[in-house]
């Protein structure tokens, strides 16, 4: 059989990295196998699931390139179906209405000094039951559940997992009001989804057990279960707003490409087992393996994440590229042609981390510097340094053919010929060329601006000192 797995995000706020490699892990295992991914939205609190975060969350997995098959499940839409399955299970005896008070669990709470639910109701006769409810008392309803031996799981990750049932207690699976509970639901819709591979956060792994229960009420069998362990930020606390950006729109915007943030949380408490790390969404389903994810929890390293993207983007087409910031920038460098524009992507993009960042090393390609970096001026700026670039304005003019590589010939020979270090000639024409030190290599830039803007832009800082 097809595996068939679900993505099943609660739409309380926007998608978060968590959540993303939550989903992903579900569309590798299913792709890789040759099966389906599915999105459920677990909807039914009512007071938080919002429309725009349920937009939001599509929205991202779609950016991320995470499309489902079939149509969205929406659990609000599936009232009718849980109380009829509510129902069922009371008929045949595996569930029971309880009539206590929240006085008299209190009380019980009290007594036994825990708040393990002591089975008031479950043996109650008919009578008992039909009295409270003419009488219109509210009541929940709980499962039966077994007083004696394990609940046994085989998990992906953490191996064969097994709870006592005496630590499980009737709980309740419908709440006073109707309405069902998340544990519940969330079995009710896998079972009617053909869902066979349940892949999501440890966090909830002690739900595991009870839909079990569940799934054995109904005499369903379970899907097979794979908890993914925590992520945590650099202080080692579970990944939250306070660690900064978590969503991934954020990353969105912050110009990091789909592929890259696929490619790091695919690496989260996992790795290929090759030296080769980074891999497109294609080859991460043929390569990923969900028994070789780690159970110890993973650390969020923003480093890693900018390197992981910073390799996509020099392997990456540069149209692929300028294309991809159009649609971030529709001006940039739209003013110079499309081969300049190639050129600057060419040469920046190994030293970008993403779009965005590469759209902000560049701008000097686009407009003068204007300001220059007051650190570099002071390191930089000598009181030969004017000489020196008054030397090479002249010399610059004389050059025809205007290339990185004679232009390299051109320098060494120069700094030769006077006997000067590097530093002391380079330095001040990069500091006017680009208002700072760093960059990429100084003959590619000179090549790519073209002469008269390097002549233009020596002679501004010669008179700015
Ligand atoms: N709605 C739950 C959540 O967002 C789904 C958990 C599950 O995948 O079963 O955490």
């Amino acid at each position: 059989m097809k595996p068939r797995l679900r993505f099943a995000p609660s739409p309380t706020g926007q998608l978060h990295l968590g959540g993303a490699r939550t989903a992903l892990s579900n569309y590798l295992y299913a792709k890789k196998n040759g099966g389906q991914f599915l999105v459920r939205i677990e909807d039914t609190d009512i007071e938080r699931s919002k429309k725009e975060h349920i937009d939001q969350i599509c929205n991202s997995l779609q950016w991320l390139g995470l499309n489902w098959d079939e149509e969205l499940v929406y659990q609000s839409k599936r009232r009718e179906y849980y109380s009829n399955s509510l129902e069922d299970l009371l008929s045949c005896g595996k569930a029971y209405r309880c009539f206590a008070s929240k006085e008299e669990l209190d009380q019980i709470r009290k007594e036994t000094g825990s708040y393990h639910y002591n089975g008031l109701w479950r043996n109650k006769s008919d009578d008992d039951i039909n009295r409270e409810l003419e009488k219109k008392t509210p009541f929940t309803i709980r499962i039966k559940s077994p007083n004696e031996g394990h609940t046994v799981f085989d998990d992906m990750i953490y191996g064969s997992i097994s709870i006592s049932n005496s630590e499980i207690d009737d709980f309740i699976i419908s709440r006073s009001d109707g309405s069902p509970v998340y544990n519940f639901t969330n079995v009710i819709d896998d079972q009617s989804m053909k869902i066979t591979h349940v892949v999501r956060g440890e966090d909830h792994i002690s739900n595991t057990p009870k839909q079990i229960l569940i799934y054995k009420a109904f005499n369903w069998e379970p899907p097979i279960f794979a908890h993914l362990p925590m992520i945590l930020g650099e202080d080692k606390k579970r990944l939250s707003k306070r660690h900064g950006a978590t969503g991934v729109q954020s990353y969105r915007d912050e110009g990091f490409q789909p592929e890259a943030l696929l490619n790091y949380l695919a690496l989260l408490g996992w790795n290929p087992g090759t030296e080769e790390e980074i891999m497109d969404l294609e080859q991460l389903v043929s390569k990923f393996d969900i028994f070789r994810v780690q159970k110890k929890a993973a650390v969020f390293d923003q480093k890693k994440l900018n390197w992981v993207s910073s390799q996509h983007l020099a392997l990456q087409n540069d149209q692929d590229i300028l294309d991809r910031i159009r649609l971030i920038n529709t001006e940039w460098g739209i003013k110079k042609d499309n081969s300049f524009c190639l050129s600057v992507v060419s040469i920046v993009k190994t030293r970008s981390r993403s779009l965005v960042d590469l759209i902000d090393q560049a701008g000097y390609f686009f407009s003068d510097p204007s300001r220059f970096n007051e650190n570099d001026v002071q390191k930089t700026w000598k009181e030969d340094s004017q000489g020196i670039l008054e030397e090479i304005i002249q010399m610059l003019g004389t050059v025809d053919d205007w290339t990185a590589n004679k232009l390299e010939l051109i320098f060494k020979k120069y700094m030769e010929n006077n006997g000067y270090g590097f530093g002391k000639v380079m330095k001040p024409v990069r500091l006017g060329l680009c208002g700072n030190l760093q960059g990429p290599s100084l003959f590619d830039i000179m090549e790519i601006l073209g002469k008269e803007l390097v002549i233009k832009r020596i002679n501004y800082i010669i008179n700015e000192f």
